[in-house]
């Protein structure tokens, strides 16, 4: 069937990508962010196009029961844990990694009668404020873990970092420092960097990094390309022109009309709209590529639907293939344009998009 949009998935690119993480982690293993439907990638296809990552991480126990019912047997870290004695049943029988980073979850924990032991990670809040155990709250909740009937299978600490793209590492370097006590003299296994942190801060390693974005290709980084790290975007979002339109000077296009020709004007209507997950701010002038060439977006995005001014790019005819970011436009560009970052544009791919993995 012919396909008027399509996020297409780049396998190889994906593995070339981890494999790059792990050239600049090589002492690590690698926990495999796929939470959002894998950054809009597809949760299953990517999973599985990721035969040698050490483990998944998700964040919802929805996740993690798709990911298993679809074969995968890997570890599955549940990053945000469990909320009730019912998904805490669930997760043990899928034989999921939990996060721990609150009381209840441990009342939870001392509560289950389980057929076996859990491994379990313990999260310590360093600074982000968000999930975790306050460091003055750590040993304390280590040591009822610890003492968990049947003992927990691993029992590993983990932290998230809050500044680690921001090129001044003072934020991240308070956080480590708030980590270093609480760790120190334990045996214990340790994950602390995100895709920014294995990228910029190799002091975070630890035993585990945990990238999602760079696994997609895409930098972190506000003044980076994914590309410039060595890294290949993994997503082409790609469409189509399915008309084509010729204003006179001063006609306006689009709803509101706030784009309003300033001479004859050729326009490609592309089948791409905030229906499709391209955020409806995204303003006139930013561009998609047309036969290889960058053709300005002209008025508003609309549910199904961009404008793309062609007046001076070659011929274009109906049916020519449009990327909307990808290999050759880079996402990064776009968010810049849309006043928003990569992931928030990868995740927000929808549902009515196909994904075609290759
Ligand atoms: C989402 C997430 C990551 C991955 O972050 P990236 O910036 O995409 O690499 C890592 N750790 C935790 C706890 C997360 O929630």
């Amino acid at each position: 069937m012919m396909r008027l949009i399509r996020a297409r998935i780049d396998s190889a690119a994906l593995r070339a990508n981890l494999q790059a993480i792990r050239a600049r982690a090589p002492a690590s293993r690698v926990m495999a962010v796929v939470k959002a439907n894998a950054y809009g990638h597809g949760l299953v296809p990517t999973a599985l196009a990721l035969p040698d990552a050490d483990a998944f991480a998700v964040a919802r126990l929805e996740e993690a029961i798709t990911l298993r019912d679809n074969g995968l047997k890997r570890r599955i870290v549940l990053l945000e844990g469990v909320f009730d004695a019912a998904q805490l049943a669930q997760a043990a029988q899928l034989e999921l990694d939990l996060v721990v980073h609150q009381p209840l979850q441990i009342e939870l924990l001392e509560r289950f009668r389980g057929p076996r032991p859990l491994p379990l990670w313990l999260k310590v809040d360093t600074g982000m404020n968000r999930l975790g155990f306050r460091p003055e709250e750590f040993r304390a909740a280590w040591e009822r873990l610890r003492g968990l009937q049947p003992a927990p299978l691993q029992l590993r600490v983990l932290t998230h970092l809050a500044c680690a793209d921001e090129a001044d590492g003072g934020a991240t370097a308070e956080q480590l420092e708030r980590l270093r006590p609480l760790v120190a003299g334990l045996e214990v296994e340790l994950s602390i960097a995100n895709s920014a942190a294995i990228l910029a801060q190799p002091s975070t390693h630890a035993s585990w990094v945990r990238p999602g974005l760079a696994l997609y290709g895409v930098s972190p980084f506000a003044a980076q390309r994914g590309a410039q790290l060595g890294l290949r975007p993994a997503m082409t979002l790609e469409s189509t022109v399915i008309a084509l339109r010729e204003v006179a000077s001063g006609e306006r296009v689009g709803y509101g009309g706030v784009w309003r020709a300033q001479r004859a004007s050729r326009l490609a209507i592309v089948a791409a709209g905030y229906g499709d997950g391209l955020p409806r701010g995204i303003p006139s002038g930013a561009p998609v590529l047309i036969g290889g060439h960058r053709a300005p977006l002209a008025g508003r995005v609309s549910m199904d639907m961009i404008a793309a001014d062609i007046t001076d790019l070659p011929p274009v005819s109906v049916g020519d293939r449009v990327e909307i970011w990808g290999s050759r436009l880079a996402v990064e560009e776009l968010a810049v344009a849309a006043g928003t970052i990569p992931y928030e544009l990868l995740c927000g791919v929808s549902q009515r998009v196909p994904i075609e993995l290759v």
